[in-house]
């Protein structure tokens, strides 16, 4: 094993779905729903940070926000 295939095996493999946990009522809003962050669409559900959010919606922007990296960091450098 190389260290270019060490590095990329350490690196998580984003399934849409399984990315997040969010059963702990700590990310329902008992109050109402609001604007999702990234749709606008109404929702219950908070993020990590308590801002309205599809629990979808927050997984897609995570899978596109690792892919930007991974591809802005080719080998490992800018
Ligand atoms: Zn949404």
């Amino acid at each position: 094993m190389t260290a270019r295939t060490r590095r990329r095996s350490a690196i998580p493999e984003f399934h849409p779905g399984q990315i997040l946990d969010w059963s702990s009522s700590a990310h329902w809003d008992y109050d109402g729903p609001g604007p999702c962050r990234y749709c606008g669409q109404p929702t219950r559900l908070l993020d990590s940070h308590r801002h309205h959010a599809h629990k979808t919606c927050a997984e897609a922007a995570l899978a596109a926000q690792y892919a930007q990296a991974q591809a802005d960091y080719q080998d490992g450098a800018l």
